[in-house]
């Protein structure tokens, strides 16, 4: 099977989204975005043993590929529409790629993305998924833009994906996804990105990011939006799965859900005058979407809980007073 084989077989689906004028097989794609909208778009690199462990099942390396960048169109408030996909591969393995490109392609056909072009290349296993999407100019979300007094919220659950890790790391490969194993280790390799909650709060939340390097790390970022800001997170309000209460021994409110990668939940600052109409716009969303704080104009990042005030650093504890 030679290049122009491997992208015909699997890469070049029938068929033609919306909005492609001209899709794989020129020497570029030819889109045709709605009036009006401005074009979101994002780049996201998985390197082999880097951004997911070698052994991952090629299915759920398809999958995360996709699903880290329609992430990012979330954290937008975004429409996704068309990606691109550069494959680097050490060698044609059939098996590996059929698995590949059904994770991809499932993924592709719930979220209704159309797949436009790519590139590939023989090399180490790299993958790089460009994904494009549209928003309404004054929709579209920023991570800068946050004030002190706004409330954080967050989508889903925080921490499973590196609880998820660790286990995989340990050698466990679940059978199936049903027990809480299997559930954090699937949180790791199958992230959903969050693309409803993302489209309610467009033009509701005023900054929003997605939670991919751990809570604290990201919303140091979101913090960093705005002029020497801080926040009070409170412990008994950080929203764990069952499968993670199950797992976590740290004290509570646990380590992996404040400083754990690889989660892609939303997090947004929300106005207190918005606070109503984005409830409102968020309730039906099927992630959910919790509020876990506020932002201060005190720089520190803090958890409350237990009677207790515990200053953070953005990665993780730093001291307790
Ligand atoms: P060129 O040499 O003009 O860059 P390529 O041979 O790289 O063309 O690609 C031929 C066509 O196949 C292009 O439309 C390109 O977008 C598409 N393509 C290449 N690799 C992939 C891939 N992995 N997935 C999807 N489309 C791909
Ligand atoms: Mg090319």
């Amino acid at each position: 099977m030679d290049e122009f084989q491997l992208i015909r077989s699997y890469f070049q689906p029938d068929a033609r989204g919306e909005g492609v004028v001209l899709g794989v097989g020129d020497d570029a794609a030819l889109l045709q975005p709605a009036p009006g909208q401005l074009l979101v778009t994002c780049v996201d690199t998985l390197v082999a043993g880097v951004h997911f462990p070698e052994d991952a099942p090629p299915d759920a390396v398809g999958h995360k590929a996709l699903a880290v960048n329609l992430s990012d169109l979330a954290a937008m408030g975004a429409r996704p529409r068309w990606f691109q996909l550069a494959l680097t591969l050490p060698e044609i393995d059939e098996a590996w790629l059929a698995a590949f490109s059904s994770g991809l392609h499932r993924l592709a056909a719930e979220q209704d993305v159309a797949l436009v072009g790519g590139d590939t290349t023989r090399g180490p296993l790299t993958i790089t998924v460009q994904a494009m999407g549209e928003v309404a100019p004054a929709q579209a979300l920023r991570r800068t833009g946050a004030r002190a007094g706004d409330r954080l919220y967050v989508t889903g659950t925080l921490g499973d994906a590196a609880l998820g890790l660790d286990l995989w790391q340990r050698g466990v490969r679940p059978a199936g996804g049903d027990d809480p194993a299997g559930y954090l280790i699937d949180r790791l390799h199958r992230p959903t990105p969050r693309m409803a909650a993302g489209r309610a709060a467009a033009g509701l939340a005023r900054a929003a990011i997605d939670i991919s390097d751990g809570l604290l790390a990201d919303l140091g970022h979101l913090l960093d939006g705005g002029e020497g800001l801080g926040a009070v997170l409170q412990a008994d309000s950080l929203p764990l799965s069952p499968a993670y209460r199950a797992h976590c021994d740290d004290a509570l409110p646990g380590r992996a859900a404040l400083s754990g990668g690889d989660d892609y939940e939303l997090l947004f600052a929300v106005a207190p005058e918005n606070e109503v109409a984005f409830q409102t716009a968020l309730q039906n969303v099927p992630a959910g979407c919790t509020c876990i704080g506020w932002i201060t104009e005190d720089s520190a990042i803090t958890l409350q809980g237990d009677g207790q005030t515990q200053v953070l650093t953005r990665q993780g504890y730093q001291h307790f007073n």
